[in-house]
């Protein structure tokens, strides 16, 4: 073995060995000590600032963000006026996840404890008709069974809750969580691993948190290398739409700092490579993938991408290179650096961007386009996974840019008969030339799209909880990129001088944590329990002494 060689068995198995470690307790093992000991909650009295100005909003307290959630639901089991409400918003979180064959008899449960007027546990703030509708409906058991109940008991306790929570020991030990989140955070909170990939302005390096042990990947944007190839606006809007966006479809930025060589993205590490890879070099023999499991992988970006577009959002590059896989074999969304966000009242954009070979005809005219050219390279994709070829290149074909783009604008696309004929009428909707008739986004859904033929065996409802088993579990011994070596160097920058301007863009990016993802990682690896811990007779410890 070569010393390359050698040097990536080294880190791969560094690697893997820390990425298997967490999984539940064992994180807790893989801690720095040091910096666990540096995530401590301050004295009340050092949070005066944010007790004003911390953010109060009840959806986003109560509801969004996990830890204000948690502490919210705390209080409610403290408080005898709200302990029925309590408990009913949690059994119906417990139904919606639950398997289907264990919802009849939760349904029963609930109807029993919360929906009976007689019984002591009885809901009064739930409409009559809501009730009515829960008691008729649930022998079917459907999804959404208590979708109606849930909307109408946040607003109960909205009215009702929101001021006691306020004036609680609950709300100061989130104002506590809080002030914790919002403390700077830089390059030594984190241990960079080996290299997984390479982008346009540097590379992504699997990294861990070192204080709770949890893993990430880390996107580093050279700060040189960003000037020199003008490509702050392009960051500056990827970290934006990352961090607005919550999708277990799309991944999740967690952090945004910056070191005195890079600007650095801390988001969800994808272990098991990309569509791409999968479709093409692990068995060469055979390349693509059978329907059921481009169906499923299609089913889960429509959902990514349905995420997107409700949040006025177009990705615009689309392609199996930029799907990842996670440990368990569901895939998200990444790279969003061409996506482009729209503004309030305007619904078309233009520009060119996009890869050659999946861009939308209305895109390559130069004309104003919208969400539908998302769906054309959806069709490209799908296409593509069962082809294991693009609909407008012959397989290994050099072909110019402009022959491709004609082909898209003129030819008609051809099938081969692995395509299924559900699987060829969904293409067909996908790839259709002219934008409106496209099959995509209507009245702010995906609906149509999800109950084309093609789809009829999956249950949108498990699949959005992620609780749909994927067809392939990727192997968690290998690693899933390529050779250290074969990664690719970067050229040195010369001649770029940053001055102060370039300074106050740099701090604008380094934003720090990001609230719902950095409190998800504090819960998921144990240290919110350890640190949510009450003193004699309910006080905060240590803390509420005068
Ligand atoms: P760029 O926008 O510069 O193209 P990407 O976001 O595509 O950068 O990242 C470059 C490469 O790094 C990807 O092709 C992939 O191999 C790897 N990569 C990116 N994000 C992740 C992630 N979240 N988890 C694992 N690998 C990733
Ligand atoms: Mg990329
Ligand atoms: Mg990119």
């Amino acid at each position: 073995m070569d010393i390359g060689g050698l040097e990536t068995v080294v880190a791969n198995s560094a690697y893997v060995s820390a990425r298997g470690s967490v999984d539940g307790s064992a994180a807790a093992t893989m801690r720095d000590k040091k910096m666990r000991a540096r995530l401590k909650l301050p004295h009340i009295r050092d949070c005066e600032h944010v007790k004003t100005t911390v953010d109060a909003v009840f959806d986003s307290m109560c509801v969004k963000q996990p830890i204000g959630k948690r502490l919210f639901q705390q209080y409610l089991e403290s408080e005898a006026a709200h302990m029925n409400a309590g408990q009913l918003w949690k059994d119906i979180e417990d139904y919606v996840t639950s398997q289907e064959k264990d919802r009849a008899q939760k349904a029963q449960k609930m109807v029993n404890k919360y929906y009976e007027s007689a019984s002591k546990n009885f809901c009064s703030f739930l409409e009559e008709k809501a009730v009515a509708r829960v008691k008729e409906d649930f022998k079917n058991v459907p999804g959404d069974l208590f979708k109606e109940s849930e909307q109408q008991l946040l607003k109960h306790l909205e009215k009702k809750a929101k001021d006691g929570f306020k004036s609680s020991m609950y709300f100061l030990r989130y104002v506590q969580f809080k002030w914790l989140e919002g403390q700077p955070v830089d390059e030594e909170w984190f241990m960079d691993f080996r290299v997984l990939g390479k982008g346009g302005f540097g590379e992504v390096f699997a990294c861990q948190a070192k204080a709770t042990g949890k893993m990430y990947a880390n996107k580093k944007l050279e700060k040189k290398r960003l000037k020199k190839r003008r490509g702050y606006d392009g960051a500056i809007v990827e970290k934006r739409i990352l961090a607005k966006v919550h999708s277990r479809f799309i991944v999740t930025l967690s952090y945004a700092f910056q070191t005195k060589t890079d600007l650095c993205l801390v988001m969800t590490i994808m272990n098991g490579g990309d569509l791409r890879f999968h479709m093409y070099n692990v068995d060469e023999t055979n390349p693509g993938f059978d329907e059921t499991r481009a169906r499923f992988y299609t089913a889960q970006i429509i959902c990514g991408l349905e995420h997107l577009h409700q949040h006025r959002i177009i990705y615009r590059d689309l392609k199996p290179e930029n799907v990842l896989l996670d440990d368990a074999g569901h895939v998200r969304l990444s790279d969003l650096g061409l996506a482009v966000e729209l503004p309030p009242g305007k619904d078309k954009t233009t520009g060119y961007a996009g890869t050659p070979g999946f861009m939308a005809p209305e895109l390559l005219q130069k004309k104003e386009y919208d969400y539908s050219v998302d769906y054309f390279t959806l069709g490209v994709t799908l296409y593509e996974m069962v082809a294991a070829k693009g609909p407008f290149r012959v397989r290994g074909e050099k072909v110019e840019n402009e022959e491709v783009t004609r082909r898209i604008l003129n030819d008609p696309v051809s099938y081969v008969p692995k395509f299924s004929s559900d699987c060829k009428d969904i293409c067909e909707g996908l790839l259709t030339k002219e934008p409106t008739k496209r099959l995509g986004f209507r009245n702010n859904d995906c609906t149509e799209l999800k109950s084309q033929p093609f789809f009829k065996e999956i249950n949108w409802g498990r699949l959005e909880a992620g609780m749909l088993p994927p067809p392939f579990v990727p192997d968690p011994k290998m690693v899933y990129a390529k050779d250290i070596g074969d990664v690719g160097a970067f050229s040195t920058i010369k001649g770029v001088v940053i001055d102060n301007k370039d300074m106050e863009f740099y701090d604008d990016f380094s934003s720090g944590n990001v609230p719902i993802p950095w409190q998800e990682e504090m819960i998921e690896t144990g240290v919110f329990g350890e640190l949510n811990i009450w003193g004699e007779g309910g006080k905060l410890p240590n803390d509420l002494d005068p």
